[in-house]
């Protein structure tokens, strides 16, 4: 990456004009099965009703799911509105703080500041990786909560088993410990840790989850926190009543029923993901290890470039100028149009 490269154009690619492919947002590229629109439609026709104020099916359903009783629940709108009942109940004092890795998922900040805590980022250690010793030499005395995105947003990396529960041993009691899941439905890897597994006899750790990516509601607004029972209660007590809404609750159902149809999407993409990333990697744009649905190139300073390229090419990647690119595994087509880009854009030999 760092030799001087000629300056070669990316080769226009033919495309309809009215096509673009949406690859920044690490949303699902399949629209809904057919069983979850039905229970969507079904759903419209009730909508001159209040929803289940406590999401009581839904709740029942993911606690059966889990193996844990309904009252180690919260639920939220999008694992977002979760994040912000959380923050909200546990950032209370001034100068209370939230520490996480960065570059890590852009909402956490803003998170933070309309909570009125005080963000500590540290950063991602070597391989983009969360650095966790690092971090947990950062908690003191007015750390609240710490996150840990895993696998990581926007770098796709995540954190042995092994290191996570050293790194859990090492935080204080009363530190709440955060592990944002939103991918985890994609991991392959053995050993990145399961977070829902470490929680007995973990009283100050969370696992947030989302119906967003792996499950394809992102804009149903539908996520949940797996925690002990006080932790969980207190998530539940900062919610806004009516928050998640009739049509959520009911696609979130008819996914955990179809759940088994979804996997395999989901086991398509991953297959996906690691052929595209072996493309890029033979490219020579070494994309970092992703267990998610999307892969980042450290580009650096061409960040900016690369994207605009992609755009050009019909392509809305995500870059970070100065930093990197996240693109998000789509259709095999569309990842044929992110990867021809790649082609004319990558480093000679
Ligand atoms: C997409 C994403 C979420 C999910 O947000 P929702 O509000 O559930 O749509 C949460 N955390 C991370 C790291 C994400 O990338």
């Amino acid at each position: 990456m760092s030799a001087p490269r000629p300056p070669v154009l990316p080769q226009p690619l033919p495309r309809k004009e009215s096509t673009m492919y949406l690859l920044a947002a690490n949303e699902n590229p399949y629209p809904p099965l057919p069983s979850v629109a039905e229970a969507l439609t079904e759903a419209a026709g009730r909508v001159n009703r209040y929803p289940d104020r406590s999401s009581a099916q839904l709740t029942d359903r993911l606690a059966d799911r889990l193996g844990v009783p309904a009252g180690q629940l919260a639920l939220g709108a999008g694992s977002v509105g979760v994040f912000q009942h959380l923050l909200q109940s546990f950032v209370r004092e001034d100068g209370d703080e939230v520490l996480y890795a960065w570059p890590s998922f852009e909402a956490y900040p803003h998170l933070t500041d309309i909570a009125r805590g005080v963000s500590v980022r540290v950063p991602l250690g070597p391989g983009a990786v969360h650095d966790l010793d690092a971090m947990a030499a950062a908690v003191g005395e007015h750390t609240r909560v710490v996150i840990v995105c895993n696998p990581n947003n926007p770098t796709g990396t995540t954190v042995p088993g092994a290191d996570l529960e050293r790194f859990l041993d090492r935080i204080p009691a009363g530190v709440l410990v955060v592990l944002d899941e939103a991918y985890r439905e994609f991991v392959t890897d053995p050993l990145s840790a399961d977070g829902a597994s470490l929680l007995p006899g973990r009283p100050d750790l969370v696992v947030v989850r989302t119906f967003s990516k792996a499950y394809g509601l992102a804009g149903l607004r539908i996520g949940y926190a797996v925690a002990h029972e006080p932790v969980a209660a207190r998530i539940r007590a900062a919610v806004v009543p009516y928050g998640v809404n009739s049509a959520a609750q009911a696609g979130a159902v008819a996914s955990l029923d179809a759940e088994a149809e979804l996997l395999a999407r989901v086991e398509e993409l991953v297959k996906e993901r690691e052929r595209t990333a072996l493309a890029l990697a033979d490219l020579g744009l070494a994309p970092a290890r992703s267990e998610a649905n999307f892969l980042w190139l450290g580009l650096g300073d061409r960040a900016a470039e690369f994207g605009a390229a992609c755009a050009e090419a019909g392509v809305a990647v995500r870059a970070f100028p100065g930093e990197g690119v996240r693109i998000t595994i789509g259709t095999p087509e569309a990842n044929d149009t992110a990867l021809a880009v790649a082609a004319a854009f990558a480093p000679r030999s």
